[in-house]
């Protein structure tokens, strides 16, 4: 029940209004610490609501203390991708939507015209990603002294990004705040946990612990693949099979994006298209076209991965398989989101079994293998073992089978 927290009425309203009937575990753990002021440090995995466990304590906050002049925002969200920007935005206007607090989203890829509202306004959540703010206070255009909560979105992506030098720089000049919380997908080995001690003042380490329900609503599985067509192949199958209704296709590069978009259309599977070069306004129409189901299927480069917050995406299929497990994690997080089901599928390849090992450790589990008859995988790396029935033999036709091995032995 939310209304275990002290939160105002009018955040509850809110909550109740989009649904939300209970805290998720990431939220039981933050909305107490964080509505006592200290500094968060907390790993929650993508999906599990974690937006709103720190949105709805800083916007608590500022109801508790009004604002009593004009001026730069208040709280200060940084995070890693323009998508994943936006749609903590969206988030933070519906959680505030009965209150007066104005959130504003400052991301780089659009022009310098469309920030003017918040450069000259009074807003008071600002969700940004590091670059473009940077320019802005670096200019002098834009004061980041008033935050008093500072939030760390996905500081692994940040860090892995090579955000961690901008950043620390915004959080240099935004030295009067009172509260800072960093979140993070994962914690051990991403370097956050070193990164955060120069942010952090005595933070209160958090840990989601998904329930069982957050959990297991993602069914994985993976097919093997002989070759690169042959993935096509899959992949076209697997897209044509009925239950397959909202899927993202995952690619590693940009052109293997566009190859399997044409692939796609040949084939009569309309498809929006994402990547990290796209312009703005076609990255967004992008999103715009699955999420109001004018296609089915997204093909898209991790770019996409942050931040799309579709809701009822079936299916993620990884069509290239990602390098890193943390990787692989973030991308099924689009599926199964906040207790539906969700379905991951990835196309293997001999020299991808490395990675599955490692996923395979990391989510501590191994991995359904999969066949589609008329696509069985030739290549004998790739393989799938197939059961063979034990055949068995007298002690007689054993002894007549060694014979003739060694005889062939003898021959050579
Ligand atoms: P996030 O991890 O913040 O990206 O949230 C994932 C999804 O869960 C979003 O679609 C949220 O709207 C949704 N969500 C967040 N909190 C809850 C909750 N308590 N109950 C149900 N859905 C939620």
């Amino acid at each position: 029940m939310f209304e275990q927290f002290d939160l105002d009425q009018a955040l509850l309203g809110a909550i109740n209004n989009i649904g939300y009937k209970k805290p998720t575990s990431i939220q039981e753990l933050a909305l107490p610490a964080a509505m006592a002021g200290k500094d968060v440090l907390a790993s929650a995995p993508t999906g599990t609501g974690k937006t709103a466990a720190f949105i709805l304590p800083a916007a608590q906050h500022l109801l508790d203390y009004p604002r009593t002049k004009p001026g730069f925002p208040r709280v200060l969200i940084l995070t890693p991708t323009r998508e994943l920007a936006i749609q903590i935005h969206e988030q933070s206007e519906k959680l505030t939507a009965l209150t007066k607090i104005k959130s504003a989203v400052m991301t780089g890829g659009v022009n310098y015209g469309s920030h003017k509202d918040i450069l000259t306004t009074t807003t008071d959540i600002l969700v940004a990603t590091p670059g473009r703010l940077l320019e802005y206070i670096e200019s002098e255009q834009f004061d980041v002294r008033d935050i008093e909560i500072l939030i760390i979105d996905e500081a692994d992506r940040m860090l892995d990004l090579g955000f961690s030098e901008t950043i620390n720089r915004i959080v240099g000049e935004a030295r009067w705040r009172k509260q800072t919380m960093l979140f993070s997908a994962t914690l051990a080995g991403s370097g956050v946990i070193k990164f955060s001690k120069e942010l952090l003042n005595e933070p209160v380490f958090l840990e989601a612990n998904p329930s069982r329900k957050e959990k297991a609503k993602t069914h994985q599985w993976i097919h093997l693949a002989d070759s690169r067509d042959h993935k096509v192949a899959l992949l076209l199958n697997i897209l044509k099979q009925e239950d397959v209704k909202r899927t993202v296709v995952f690619a590693n590069k940009r052109e293997t994006v566009q190859y399997l978009s044409g692939k796609l259309y040949a084939e009569e599977v309309p498809c929006a298209w994402l990547e990290g070069k796209m312009p703005q306004d076609k990255r967004t129409s992008a999103v715009e076209r699955l999420r109001n189901s004018a296609v089915n299927v997204l093909v898209a480069t991790d770019v996409a991965a942050r931040g799309l917050d579709i809701d009822d995406i079936t299916h993620v299929i990884n069509f290239d398989m990602p390098r890193k497990a943390d990787i692989y994690l973030h991308r099924i997080g689009r599926t199964g989101r906040a207790g539906n089901k969700g379905t991951a599928i990835s196309l293997v390849e001999a020299h991808d079994m490395g990675v599955i090992s490692k996923i395979e450790r990391f989510v501590d589990e191994r991995l359904q293998r999969r066949v589609i008859e008329e696509l069985r995988p030739k290549n004998k790396e790739a393989r799938v073992p197939q059961k063979k029935a034990k055949v068995k033999r007298s002690a007689a036709q054993k002894k007549a089978k060694a014979k003739k091995q060694s005889k062939k032995g003898k021959k050579k």
